[in-house]
């Protein structure tokens, strides 16, 4: 499902930080959007995986449409 080491992530040339502890390392997973519960929201036509990042410190998970690149150093 995730990764096992936590890692630095962009989107858009921006690291992404988490919305709560602003933290900047993640495990990466992934959710499928096609879920009855998505389809209640109207969000269906995405009918596609999403990337889920979740925070390595405080444990929250972000949601992405699209791929964050990883920052490899
Ligand atoms: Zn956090």
């Amino acid at each position: 499902m995730s990764d096992r080491t936590a890692c630095e992530y962009k989107i858009d040339n921006d690291f992404i930080k988490c919305s709560h502890c602003k933290n900047t390392y993640f495990f990466k997973g992934s959710a499928m959007l096609n879920t009855a519960g998505m389809t209640f929201l109207g969000l269906d036509w995405a009918n596609r995986t999403a990337i889920t990042l979740m925070c390595e410190n405080c444990g929250l998970i972000h949601w992405f449409g699209k791929a964050p690149i990883p920052v490899t150093t």
